[in-house]
């Protein structure tokens, strides 16, 4: 994930910001937001909602913790924790495509621990659904793949990061739907493509080849590009949003984190655990 260069984004931004801006602000962790000053009481904040017509959400793991779904970063968390079980070689092994490609097992020995199965909708994700409803939400990029967003109703929303909603084999490059994995992801079993390969005929018998190759949720793992949708997406909406509202997230992967920057001349709202960068206010 964090593979996206720099001018993937900026390819995308509706106004040029140069690289310079770019590394002076340390992959986009130290400008600062030009408008919505100082939200310190939630009228304002509320008002800034009600009179916004195209917003534009940004989600991160955060909103799912209530869930009872695992946050993905920090120490303790669970790559760190996978890690450690699994004795891997670094702590994002379990989830970066050419550890995967050597040994999917660990990856598939965790899934059902992010898998999207019995798990509700918490109340930010209502709330970005009430948006819809309402008409005034744009779009929800949301970082995570439980595919919550789902769960809740919303139909407007980008996985920027890919969700276990479809998978692909990797070896033929067949497209299932994420469902047909279920059994196996929750068993903790690697799946392997079912697809007929080659069929032949021995005694009068037909018999059938299968692929056998490794099946991989459509979920981006490091050092994978991001779905072309998400930038297929955001070039259009970018122009679009009259508000950010950005929420759960620490905003460190790219090019997600780049977008407050992007859109750094409409007013923004951080709604997250910690002080997220950028969200700094400077008259
Ligand atoms: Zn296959």
């Amino acid at each position: 994930m964090d593979r996206i260069s720099d001018q993937d984004v900026l390819n995308d931004s509706t106004e040029q910001v140069s690289n310079d801006d770019i590394q002076n602000g340390g992959r986009a962790r130290q400008f600062t937001t030009k408008t919505l000053e100082l939200p310190c009481n939630l009228d304002e904040v509320v008002k800034t909602i009600q009179s916004a017509k195209n917003i534009l959400v940004v989600t991160g793991a955060g909103i799912s913790a209530s869930c009872g779904i695992p946050t993905f970063r920090g120490d303790g968390q669970f790559y760190s924790t996978v890690a450690r079980e699994f004795n891997l070689p670094y702590q994002h092994a379990v989830m970066d495509i050419n550890y995967f490609k050597e040994d999917p097992r660990p990856f598939y020995k965790v899934a059902q621990r992010i898998y999207p199965d019995n798990h509700k909708a918490s109340l930010s994700h209502l709330f970005i659904k009430k948006l819809e409803e309402a008409g005034t939400l744009l779009r929800d990029y949301t970082q995570n793949i439980d595919t919550m967003e789902r769960s809740a109703g919303i139909e407007r929303v980008v996985y920027c990061h890919g969700s276990f909603a479809k998978a692909k084999c990797t070896r033929c490059g067949v497209e299932i739907d994420g469902r047909e994995i279920k059994s196996e992801i929750l068993a903790g079993e690697v799946p392997r493509c079912r697809r007929s390969q080659q069929t032949f005929n021995v005694c009068e018998l037909t018999c059938m080849l299968q692929c056998g190759g490794v099946i991989k949720p459509c979920i981006t793992f490091f050092n994978e590009p991001l779905p072309e949708e998400f930038h297929e997406t955001f070039q259009s909406d970018a122009r679009r949003a009259d508000l950010l509202i950005v929420m759960g997230t620490s905003l460190s992967v790219a090019p997600v984190s780049y977008i407050p920057m992007i859109l750094r001349n409409i007013p923004s709202i951080f709604i997250n655990v910690d002080a997220v960068p950028g969200s700094e206010v400077k008259a």
